[in-house]
C-alpha cells in the first residue's frame, strides 16, 4: 500500500510541477485544503477516494493517472483495489485512461450504506454507469434515481452526482469515464 501513497504523491508533486502551480494555486482549484495537499505530496497521509476524485478533477486529469501502475498489463482488465481503507466504496481501475479512446473504465463496488458524492468534473466529461450486480442510486439533477441490474445512464459529468446503496446487498457497477482533452 505504501507504494500507491508514494505514486500519489509523486503524480501530485509532477503535476504541479508541471502546471506552475503553488499549495494556494491548487488548493484553489481542486477544493482540497493546503494542509492535507502537502500531507498527500509528502506521503504522510492517505487520501479517501473522494479527495483523490477532487485533485483529479481540479486539474482536469483521469483518476487512473494517479493509481495505475504503469508497470502493469491492464490489456485483459485490472481489479486490484486501490484503497482498502475506503470501507464503503471500493473503487477498481479496470482498464485506466487510454489516449486512443479517451476512456478510463472502472469497476466501483457499493457496499451497503454507501453514499459517495462525487465534485464536478470539468465540462466535456461523460460518465457511463452501469450496474453489473445488485441494485443502486444515482444523484443526478437534485434527486435520486434508482438502477437495477443491468440498467445504466449516460450523463454530462461537469454538475454534482452521486452513488449510494440503499440495499442490504453489494453493489457492483462499471463507471465509463470519457474525457474530451
Ligand atoms: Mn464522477
Amino acid at each position: 500500500m505504501i507504494e500507491i501513497f508514494n505514486r500519489i504523491a509523486s503524480t501530485l508533486k509532477t503535476l504541479r510541477k508541471e502546471r506552475g502551480w503553488s499549495l494556494d494555486k491548487t488548493a484553489q482549484e481542486t477544493g482540497v485544503s493546503k494542509a492535507m495537499l502537502g500531507q498527500i505530496e509528502r506521503a504522510e497521509s492517505s487520501p479517501t477516494i473522494a479527495i483523490l476524485w477532487k485533485i483529479a478533477s481540479g486539474f482536469d486529469v483521469p483518476f487512473s493517472l494517479f493509481v495505475a501502475d504503469e508497470q502493469r498489463d491492464y490489456s485483459t482488465g485490472q481489479t486490484k483495489t486501490i484503497h482498502p481503507s475506503e470501507d464503503k466504496i471500493k473503487v477498481f481501475p479496470l482498464f485506466p485512461y487510454d489516449e486512443k479512446t479517451k476512456c478510463e473504465i472502472f469497476l466501483i463496488e457499493l457496499l451497503p450504506g454507501c453514499e459517495h458524492i462525487s465534485s464536478p468534473h470539468k465540462p466535456g466529461v461523460i460518465e457511463h454507469v452501469i450496474v453489473a450486480e445488485g441494485s443502486m442510486e444515482v444523484f443526478l439533477n437534485d434527486s435520486w434515481k434508482p438502477l437495477k441490474k443491468g440498467e445504466g445512464l449516460r450523463f454530462c459529468a461537469d454538475q454534482p452526482h452521486g452513488y449510494r446503496n440503499l440495499s442490504r446487498k453489494n453493489s457492483t457497477i462499471h463507471d465509463i469515464i470519457h474525457y474530451s482533452m
